[in-house]
């Protein structure tokens, strides 16, 4: 075990596995499944934008049906039992299907809520389905995997399902590098990243790396350090990471002036 920890999220940060998901699996399922066609290139424009390049970013899947749902009820057609849903994604504690069916019983045929609980499964079917060599790490991740290394311990911090994930890792060679996998079934990422303080970690020790505000936001509940992966510049950020961000972790000079710098510059870069 070394001092240094360097935590990793999976989806959009090291594999570059998001925008596929989005663009070929989330948005077109969704436009079917709730009869969506005649609106097609607009909700699907939009779904994109809204996962990928704004500020919710790598929100759960649930979370972004419900605001895609809205809009489409507040621009272009009713869609009724969105309270439902409304009431399930804004109080579950877990976005999980157990949970899902659940609310559908208590419902008692709420339609929208047994079309979102139908949705999430073809995506997954869909997911399965992107053939796994379209199913990348960003250029420059593993130049940077054999730094870290060399210096710290390695952490997969990710809030998607573990099969998926390991799969995912594992086909390009990457677990090898990979101290500690973590994913959904370990908590939200902030339990993740509390759980490797319990392992001994210092917390100042700890960095955390992710494309998400969410996992910066989880960096800072564990307390620990942030360093953004940018949409759309990820080899440049993972570049940068290797030849700077690193020595400045282990050298304690990524100060929170360090971080905050940074992190200026994700934020301006999302919607
Ligand atoms: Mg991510």
């Amino acid at each position: 075990m070394k001092d240094y920890l360097v935590c990793v999220d999976s989806d959009g940060c090291a594999m570059d596995t998001m925008t596929i998901k989005h663009v070929r699996c989330f948005g077109p399922q969704l436009v079917k499944e709730f009869g969506l066609g005649e609106w097609e290139e607009p909700i699907l424009a939009r779904w994109n934008e809204m996962n990928l390049y704004t500020k919710k970013r790598g929100m759960n899947r649930f979370q972004g049906l419900l605001l895609m749902l809205e809009e489409v009820d507040a621009r272009y057609v009713k869609i009724s039992g969105l309270e439902k849903l409304a009431n399930w994604v804004n109080h579950t504690d877990a976005y999980s299907e157990a949970s899902l069916q659940a609310a559908i019983e208590e419902a008692k045929g709420s339609g929208l809520l047994e079309k979102a609980f139908a949705w999430s499964r073809r995506v997954n079917e869909e997911i399965q389905n992107i053939p796994g060599e379209e199913k990348r790490e960003f250029p420059g991740v593993r130049d940077a995997f054999e730094k870290i290394k060399a210096v710290a311990d390695l952490a997969i911090v990710s809030s998607a399902n573990r099969e998926a994930m390991e799969e995912e890792w594992s086909r390009r060679g990457l677990l090898k590098y990979v101290d500690y996998a973590m994913a959904q079934d370990v908590g939200t990422k902030a339990a993740c990243i509390r759980k490797m303080v319990e392992e001994g970690y210092e917390k100042s020790k700890i960095i955390m790396v992710g494309d998400a505000v969410g996992d910066y936001l989880a960096a800072r509940e564990a307390g620990v350090a942030f360093y953004p992966i940018l949409a759309g510049r990820e080899a440049a950020s993972w570049e940068h990471f290797s030849e700077q961000v690193l020595d400045e972790v282990v050298s304690g000079t990524y100060t929170s002036k360090r971080q905050k710098e940074e992190f200026d510059v994700f934020e301006h870069g999302l919607l």
